[in-house]
């Protein structure tokens, strides 16, 4: 393993998806330890199929922060690197709830009352996944 005081250290954000199977494992508690990184847990969910979701900033030495995600892969655990916010831009959106569908977290959802569809931001924990399923680009990547 490299030595972090030798090393450049890095800050990165990470999604990962965990399948049933692994979410009650101590695997970020592992990894942690093994690659001797920093971490935050910034966001955490676990979905209606009970796939486990977790929003990770991570601070290492660059290698060790490449190896923890080897690491995570071999195991079966799904990483997305993470370097931005999501928004609902409200003026192309034409609440057609394509969105409210693909949604891992509910952070999308459509209001009965008002027919519009709600972005709450809390539960997003930025997998992208409705910036291509909406079809006039109103999720946005903000940088
Ligand atoms: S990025 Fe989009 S699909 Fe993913 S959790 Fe956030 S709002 Fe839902
Ligand atoms: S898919 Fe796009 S247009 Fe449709 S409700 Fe969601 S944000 Fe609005």
């Amino acid at each position: 393993m490299t030595n972090p005081a030798e090393a450049t250290l890095v800050s990165r954000k990470v999604v990962l998806h965990f399948p049933r199977q692994l979410v009650d494992q101590p695997i970020v508690c592992n990894m942690v330890k093994k690659y001797d990184l920093e971490f935050n847990i910034l966001r955490a969910n676990v979905t209606q199929n009970e796939e486990g979701l977790l929003v990770l900033g991570l601070r290492g030495a660059e290698a060790a922060v490449d190896e923890a995600m080897k690491y995570l892969s071999d195991l079966g655990v799904k990483v997305q690197a993470l370097a931005q916010d999501i928004v609902l831009n409200e003026a192309r959106c034409t609440n057609c709830g394509a969105c409210v569908v693909i949604c891992p977290t509910g952070a999308l959802a459509l209001d009965p009352a008002t027919r519009k569809v709600n972005f709450y931001n809390e539960k997003c924990i930025l997998c992208e996944l409705c910036i291509k399923a909406c079809p006039p680009r109103a999720m946005e990547v903000h940088f």
